[in-house]
């Protein structure tokens, strides 16, 4: 959290709010300070993310996401909250003094993400440096065969992993520590103590079997001082090296496709493990390079390998990624539908990623995507399509891809003989689920009509089990809490208690100045210009003196914002019940109407008004039981204090005002 006088308190006052969701998120201006966008964290078709620029903090109405820049972008980011003032700082080009955490484990992981960036960096161009070499040769020469020219491996930053073990470890030891290198992922590692009896179990992760010592005696770099080294080896050896970068091109992992031909090489394509920069699940390849081109084209070409990518890449498709061969995550979709929600996939259906890929499909679908397909000829991959027919013919396949529906429709017109009524059945519970997936009941619709119309399939009957499908749809919609459930006075002075007068001077700092709302109308009445006019000052004298919110349905929030005031901290750092966050951040986005003194001196009268009625329900109640209990001093004594409640109450206007509506527990 920021705290006055810390750097990130003076780094968010800098940083614009706005700007910075803006680079996650399309914002659109909804109101005076309010943007509004697609919540980054869950799915939706309609914006329900505000963000608020002066008061700096965004709310999601959907799913209750909430909180200022930093909180934003941890959460985006997946980053700890000093890793976002960095970043932050950085965007903002401010410098940095020296970083603080609130806890060791922090700075711990902190540092430890950090040294790994540079871990890759570092190996990254030591792979670059090695396929400059001779023994790297056949790389070189396998690249050439892949169409692969010295200006795609320099923009790439392909690289090769030269044979050896060690040579990676000994020019990353000097720099970094041992637990920095074993949580890289670059390492198959193993303590001594560790080691297995059966000296098979050392090729995980494609490391060759053999006893240590073997290993390290070939070598003939250890040394005493490293005995624990002494089993750390080189993960990727005699591969060429592909980087993976993250949304801001840092590299994080490493892809090696092995020259090996004998079968003790291990893996095609070997990835990097998991390790705190790097989850596959939540990494695009080349989306740092993509980004800017799905933005601008509003739409992304999805592949499978990094092989296909990059030809497709540089054959001037800018827009393309990769999903490495495994089925696409809900991370992977919100991460890509930031920039576009059109996606065309060329993966080949009848391949071995057939299943990933309808799965990825599946999930596009149900995360809202617009998706086509693209179908090559059979045989060809976009890589070596690209290489036999061109760019050119590679673009013109891609203008004519195909709606996924379509291409569902024609496979499931394919696999099952739709000219017989078994197969009719067969082709639409193969569709069925697909349908299901589409999160607008409107689409399903137009979808039923289309299928039905495609398959023959009697349209009353195909909608029947389109509805069924429907109805047992479970919704992920999260109904958000209405802001106009609260009666117009508490939204008063729920505004009025946030207002920002108050924010950085505490009531409590100037008690016994109080100014109590009646004397400032007497002032205003008497043409005094309104310089005192503070509406978080008389909302809190108002509410601490007469309890006026008890009993409503914005009592918790009113109390939250009264120690807000109390202590000068910002409201919406406030913790509050989601309900109320939604509640607190629906009317600070929406401050149409200016706050003056009568709006706040009408809300306080309409709720004392409230105040008043409860009281005398409570009396009409007591005397009731009175009468019941025939009790004529009870009574008596009750219709007295009735009649004084009753004058009060005329006194205030109260007979021509309507009861209050909407939000009152009563
Ligand atoms: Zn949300």
């Amino acid at each position: 959290m920021a705290n006055p006088g810390d750097f990130a308190y003076t780094l968010k006052q800098q940083a614009d709010i706005v700007r910075i969701v803006g680079e996650y998120v399309t914002l659109r201006k909804a109101g005076a300070q309010n943007f509004i966008g697609l919540c980054p964290f869950h799915q939706e078709k309609t914006p329900s993310m505000s963000v608020h620029a002066s008061r700096q903090f965004f709310h999601c109405f959907g799913c209750g996401a909430s909180g200022d820049v930093f909180s934003f972008v941890q959460k985006i980011e997946n980053i700890t909250f000093p890793e976002a003032v960095r970043l932050i700082a950085e965007k903002m080009k401010i410098p940095m003094p020296k970083m603080s955490f609130s806890s060791p484990e922090e700075e711990r992981v902190a540092k430890l993400r950090g040294g790994l960036l540079d871990v890759h960096e570092r190996a990254c161009t030591f792979f670059q440096e090695q396929l400059r070499k001779p023994e790297a040769a056949h790389a070189r020469e396998y690249l050439a065969s892949r169409g692969i020219t010295p200006a795609i491996i320099a923009e790439f930053r392909m690289g090769f992993a030269p044979d050896s073990g060690f040579l990676l470890r000994e020019v990353l030891r000097g720099q970094w520590s041992e637990e920095l290198l074993r949580e890289s992922g670059l390492f198959s590692w193993k303590d001594k103590s560790q080691l297995p009896v059966v000296s098979g179990q050392l090729s995980v992760d494609g490391a060759p079997p053999g006893p240590v010592g073997s290993m390290a005696s070939s070598d003939g770099v250890l040394t005493t001082d490293n005995r624990l080294l002494a089993t750390a080896y080189a993960k990727f050896r005699n591969r060429v090296m592909f980087p993976i970068c993250n949304e801001t091109g840092k590299v994080i992992a490493f892809t090696g496709r092995t020259l090996a031909t004998d079968e003790k090489a291990g893996p095609k394509y070997l990835n990097s493990p998991e390790t705190p920069i790097y989850s596959k699940s939540r990494v695009l390849f080349n989306l740092d390079k993509a980004k800017e081109a799905i933005r601008k084209l509003d739409y992304a070409v999805l592949v499978e390998g990094q092989m296909d990518c990059i030809s497709v890449y540089t054959a001037g498709f800018h827009n393309v990624i990769a999903s490495s061969g495994t089925a696409f995550t809900e991370l992977q979709a919100r991460l890509l539908g930031r920039f576009s929600k059109n996606i065309v996939v060329n993966f080949d259906p009848d391949t071995a990623g057939a299943a990933a890929a309808e799965r990825s499909l599946a999930l596009l679908i149900s995360e809202d995507f617009q998706i086509k397909v693209l179908t090559l000829e059979a045989g060809f991959d976009p890589d070596l399509y690209i290489r036999r027919k061109g760019a050119a013919a590679y673009g013109e396949a891609l203008a004519h891809s195909q709606k996924y529906f379509d291409y569902l429709i024609e496979r499931a017109r394919a696999q099952f003989p739709v000219r017989t009524p078994e197969g009719k059945v067969k082709a639409l519970n193969y569709l069925l689920p697909h349908v299901q997936r589409v999160p607008s009941r409107i689409v399903r619709d137009e979808l039923a009509n289309e299928i039905s119309h495609r398959l023959g399939i009697d349209s009353a009957v195909l909608r029947q089990e389109l509805r069924h499908a429907a109805r047992s749809r479970s919704s992920s919609h999260v109904s958000p809490t209405s802001v106009a459930a609260l009666a117009d006075a508490e939204r008063v002075l729920v505004r009025a208690l946030a207002s920002r007068e108050l924010a950085h001077s505490p009531v409590s700092d100037r008690d016994g100045q109080d100014l109590p709302p009646q004397r400032a109308q007497n002032q205003r009445s008497l043409g005094t210009p309104d310089l005192d006019f503070e509406p978080a000052r008389q909302a809190h004298f108002a509410l601490t003196r007469e309890r006026l919110h008890e009993g409503s349905a914005a009592e918790a929030l009113i109390d939250a914002l009264l120690l807000a005031q109390e202590h000068g901290l910002d409201p919406m750092s406030m913790e509050l019940e989601d309900a109320d966050r939604n509640v607190l951040a629906g009317v600070l986005m929406d401050e149409r109407e200016e706050l003056t003194p009568e709006l706040l001196e009408s809300a306080i009268r309409s709720l004392r008004r409230r105040v008043l009625r409860r009281q005398l329900e409570d009396l009409q109640h007591q005397l009731k039981e009175a009468e019941r209990r025939q009790d004529p001093a009870s009574a008596a004594r009750l219709l007295q204090e009735r009649i004084k409640l009753r004058r009060a109450m005329t006194a205030m206007g109260e007979t021509a005002e309507p009861p209050a509506a909407g939000g009152l527990s009563d």
